[in-house]
């Protein structure tokens, strides 16, 4: 017979064996990080639920560097500090809703309210919240935490800026939501 029909004749090899999975106990990543370039120094630590979408996101703040007292602390809508915290735009604001207090129904995604800064200029937190997921569309991953120079007045103040920026002032720091190694 030919070569050819020997050939066809043979039984095939087995096949390889397939790879094994790599990664099949890997988690997904779920730890956000927040630093900034700014004075005053910021960091954030927030884990995501490991059951995504109903359940909250925890973010744990500490700032140092303020003035005492209240400081308007939002998530803003992009992660980009390329001309400082102005970058980071607007209020996360996904609902296109007014500004207002973390509790209120009306608000924008990214309003967390006030942070309070001790005597010594330290503000420490734990900010629990429902609408800020690291997963979906509403995902905050990407965008910035910013802190600001004055009380957030929770849209509750009267002033022409109450109901979009909580006549917050200024921004003095802000840092970028990112994934790092858990
Ligand atoms: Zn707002």
């Amino acid at each position: 017979m030919a070569p050819l029909s020997n050939s066809l004749a043979t039984p095939s090899p087995s096949p390889p064996p397939l790879p094994p999975n790599p990664l099949p106990s890997l988690p997904p990543p779920r730890k956000l990080s927040l630093s900034s370039r700014e004075l005053p120094t910021l960091k954030a630590l927030s884990r995501s639920p490991k059951k995504t979408m109903v359940c909250p996101t925890s973010v744990n703040v500490r700032i140092t560097g303020l003035t005492p007292g209240p400081h308007g602390f939002h998530l803003h809508e992009f992660g980009d500090t390329t001309n400082g915290c102005i970058s980071t735009g607007a209020h996360f604001n996904p609902n296109k809703l007014t500004h207002g207090a973390p509790e209120d129904e009306i608000r924008h995604a990214g309003d967390l309210g006030n942070i309070i800064a001790n005597a010594d200029g330290v503000a420490e937190a734990t900010i629990v919240d429902n609408q800020i997921p690291l997963s979906g569309p509403n995902s905050v991953v990407g965008r910035a935490f910013v802190v600001h120079e004055l009380a957030d007045d929770l849209g509750k103040g009267g002033h022409e800026l109450s109901l979009t920026t909580g006549n917050a002032g200024g921004r003095l720091a802000c840092g970028v939501v990112g994934l790092t190694p858990v």
